[in-house]
């Protein structure tokens, strides 16, 4: 049904960069037999699910949507993806994204816009647009998505699904391709809270592949999908309602809170500091650390490289600069910048100092609410073409989610609501480190 779903709306949509039509089938008639002979079962046995073009799969083209790993079909598979694989997941095949996962918009891609089911001429979010559209579209029942400063949460708003970044370490990065390797996560995009929490429960393991993997012993999120927040605490910081936040974003989010209210939570405003200095502190350490992690993107190992060229260095930088799109370019440039000597403690470090004061800052925050309430961006989904021109107002509207990865916290965007044009608006629940239930449960309540 979804492949059949996906002919009608591929050509509008682009959902994917690649759609593994036969593979599906294949899989979906091995697992049926599974099913069937009793060796397989569980909430996930059989659903297709779609994959965030960054994730390894093996023998399946991983390209991160850029020209530069055009044609990389990686021999191994992702631990996030092996293990919904063993739950019994379908994998339909690879979703669009912004290149290497840096954009708010999926415009970036070398493969071509991906479209929001809601409105084809509005970009569906980014980095994980490809993802959030296709779920939307019905082009699949859930997907995966990346999250290093909001790509998972801010398509999921855009597009009207919910969608769950988990506490930093939860969910294995091993096959991951690295953007921030300190801030990214993999997290599921999907049609409601229940299927959220189903799909973080097969996801999140301890992995000895990934050294910054956490041992948990209380991933059984379902056991959140509680229709009570009698006595949660909510805070609201006064900070995400100011300036540049769009009136109707602001009131359908406030609104939410309100609902939160009645069924008995407690809700109040606090004062959360430093989120003036989220994007300045996000944009020099992902760039620090997007400029390494890319520099193994040569030309020599796997991928693009350039056709004519003389000598090793030549060959290099002509497969890098025909390789890699505008906007890699201009984090490799600002990123190696940072971590210059002579520019390292000006800029790199002293992102890092800040980057441990807003943690602090949410502790403090976190030891008087259980949950922080919020929107997920200032707007609803601009118009194709749009953000581009200007790098510096798409960083910006990164302000309500970049904070959290850069605290390691877990974040869920559920929709709360739609503007006068119709788009889907998106609020925001922060929790504090491993507390993931705690979003469930509100979650689920509020939907
Ligand atoms: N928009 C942010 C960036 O471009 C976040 C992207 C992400 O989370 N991968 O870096």
């Amino acid at each position: 049904a979804v492949l059949d779903n996906m002919e009608k709306k591929e050509d509008t949509y682009h959902c994917y960069v690649t759609v593994d039509r036969e593979g599906a089938l294949k899989q979906a008639e091995e697992i049926q037999k599974k099913i069937d002979d009793g060796t397989l079962s569980g909430p996930l046995a059989g659903v297709p699910v779609a994959i965030k073009d960054n994730m390894c799969t093996e023998g399946l083209l991983t390209t991160c949507s850029s020209k530069i790993l055009y044609n990389f079909v990686p021999t191994f598979t992702s631990e996030a993806v092996l293990n919904l694989q063993k739950a019994g997941a379908v994998i339909l095949g690879k979703t669009n994204m912004d290149e290497f996962a840096m954009g708010s918009t999926t415009e970036t891609s070398a493969y071509g816009v991906t479209r929001n089911p809601w409105n084809p001429e509005h970009v569906p979010g980014g980095s994980s647009g490809g993802s959030a559209a296709a779920v939307a579209a019905e082009e699949c029942f859930y997907a995966l998505g990346s999250d290093t400063g909001g790509s998972i949460r801010q398509p999921a708003s855009f597009c009207g699904v919910v969608g769950l970044k988990p506490t930093y370490g939860t969910v294995s990065r091993y096959g991951l391709i690295a953007y921030g390797s300190s801030l990214d996560q993999i997290g599921p995009l999907c049609k409601d809270v229940t299927d959220c929490a189903t799909i973080l429960e097969v996801i999140a393991s301890h992995d000895s592949k990934d050294s910054t993997s956490v041992e948990r012993l209380d991933t059984d999120f379902t056991s959140a999908l509680v229709e009570d927040v009698k006595g949660m605490k909510i805070g609201i910081p006064r900070d995400y309602f100011g300036e540049g936040l769009n009136p109707e974003v602001k009131e359908a989010v406030l609104r939410a809170a309100e609902v939160l209210k009645e069924k008995g939570a407690i809700v109040e405003e606090f004062d959360l500091s430093l989120v003036e200095y989220a994007i300045p502190t996000y944009y020099t350490i992902a760039a620090a650390e997007a400029s390494s992690n890319l520099e193994r993107f040569d030309g020599i190992k796997y991928g693009y490289r350039t056709e004519e060229y003389q000598g090793l260095h030549n060959m290099y930088k002509k497969s890098r600069s025909e390789g890699f799109g505008a906007e890699v370019k201009r984090r490799i440039m600002l990123g190696s910048f940072v971590l210059s000597s002579g520019y390292y403690d000006a800029y790199y470090l002293k992102a890092l100092r800040v980057k441990a004061l807003i943690k602090k800052a949410f502790d403090e925050a976190f030891a008087k609410y259980d949950v922080i309430l919020g929107p997920v961006a200032p707007t609803t989904a601009p118009k194709i073409g749009e953000s581009l021109s200007d790098p510096i107002q798409m960083y910006l509207g990164d302000i309500y989610t970049i904070s959290i990865n850069l605290a390691g916290l877990p974040g869920l965007s559920i929709p709360c609501g739609r503007d006068s044009k119709g788009l889907p608006i998106g609020m925001q629940l922060i929790g504090d480190c491993f507390k993931e239930k705690n979003l469930i449960r509100a979650a689920y309540t509020y939907e």
